[in-house]
């Protein structure tokens, strides 16, 4: 039976003043929306204490087992505005589905299809007003689930917790999409066979955080991580998938090897491409096949791809004495794709895959 949701009876209210000063300069993740939801589970009761509450602070015992273990998911979606006021998600049922399979991986609950989606359609109802209505911003929907049971022992926490927060994000190139520099790592691994790659989980990332400020401190924005084993196949960067453009029309990614994440903007991106006539082909690409398809020329565009930037078009790939640099591609693919994915995010295109959800 689906859950119902508590709305708070004295809903605390940003002015407009308040929520139009944010929308000015929203950045990433910085602020939050007025309300946000939680529903509890436990071994004997299930799913049960679905709220809607205030945005603020959670208390969490010290013995909480997600603070020790990690035991922890989450989600990353959007809700985009159109031009005649009404609010969409894009492919919430895919969201939904890879939060189950993370779930499993991880030892935590699945939670139903519909009371992911009603937990997120309550959110963002309620916080409606938060949903900006100016160009590529977006408000940025994280659902997160954690073993929230107070108990060192080490096994699948008994008591779990589902939350759903809301940030109004602003467009992820403020002065237009802008190629970047990516690091190719070849010391630390993000994710091993028989792992937790393919899960979405904050373990993940944190493995990826060193490699990411050593990028950084190399002028790269991103991590480009190669396969475990090997060392030799291309995987994807510390948040987002990867593409390659080739002179003969085909779009190339690795394949789902089980250390991947399974991008929704992946797939939309490889479904995209087809509609425009392009081949796509998912196998393994080894970084000498990347590096020698620059040189050549095979090689025409690189791009990462991920719900908060939708596209990112990669100028330099740099490693230990090395650094492969990619034309410029103002007319590219990638930006093609990119447009026509944003076009029908916020209801510009015709949406022939019915991904569009409504939300308010
Ligand atoms: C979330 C994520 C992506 C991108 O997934 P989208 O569904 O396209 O946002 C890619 N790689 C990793 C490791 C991720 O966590």
């Amino acid at each position: 039976m689906a859950l119902t949701f508590t709305v708070p009876s004295d809903p605390q209210h940003s002015t407009a003043e308040q929520i139009a000063a944010v929308h000015a300069d929203p950045g990433f993740g910085r602020f939050f929306t007025d309300h946000m939801t939680t529903i509890q589970w436990s071994v004997d009761q299930g799913w049960h204490d679905a709220q809607l509450v205030p945005y603020g602070p959670i208390t969490l015992d010290p013995a909480a087992a997600v603070l020790h273990y990690g035991q922890e998911i989450f989600e990353g979606m959007k809700a985009y505005r159109h031009a005649d006021g009404s609010v969409w998600t894009f492919r919430p049922e895919a969201n939904a589905a890879r939060y189950n399979r993370s779930a499993r991986r991880l030892g935590l609950p699945e939670l139903p299809e519909q009371d992911f989606l009603t937990a997120i359609e309550k959110l963002v109802q309620v916080d409606e007003r938060w949903v900006p209505s100016v160009g590529e911003q977006s408000l940025y929907l994280r659902p997160f689930m954690f073993a929230s049971e107070s108990f060192l022992g080490v096994r699948p926490a008994h008591h779990v917790t589902h939350m759903v927060i809301a940030s109004p994000v602003g467009p992820y190139f403020p002065g237009g999409v802008q190629p970047v520099d990516i690091w190719l790592e070849t010391a630390y691994s993000r994710a091993a066979p028989g792992g937790t790659g393919a899960a979405k989980c904050g373990g993940n990332y944190a493995a990826s955080l060193t490699a990411q400020a050593e990028a950084y401190e190399r002028g790269c924005s991103q991590v480009l991580f190669l396969d475990a084993v090997e060392h030799r196949w291309l995987e994807e960067l510390g948040g987002m998938n990867i593409f390659l453009v080739t002179a003969d029309g085909q779009l190339l990614t690795p394949e789902l090897s089980g250390t991947i994440l399974e991008g929704v903007t992946r797939d939309s991106v490889l479904t995209v491409a087809r509609d425009l006539g392009l081949e796509t082909v998912e196998r393994r690409i080894s970084h000498d096949e990347l590096a020698e398809g620059v040189r050549s020329g095979h090689v025409t565009e690189v791009f990462a791809c991920g719900t908060a930037a939708v596209i990112t078009p990669i100028r330099a790939i740099k490693s230990s004495g090395d650094q492969i640099v990619l034309p410029d591609a103002p007319d590219g693919v990638s930006l093609r794709i990119r447009q026509q994915l944003v076009d029908i995010q916020y209801g510009r295109a015709a949406d022939p895959h019915g991904w569009l959800h409504r939300l308010a």
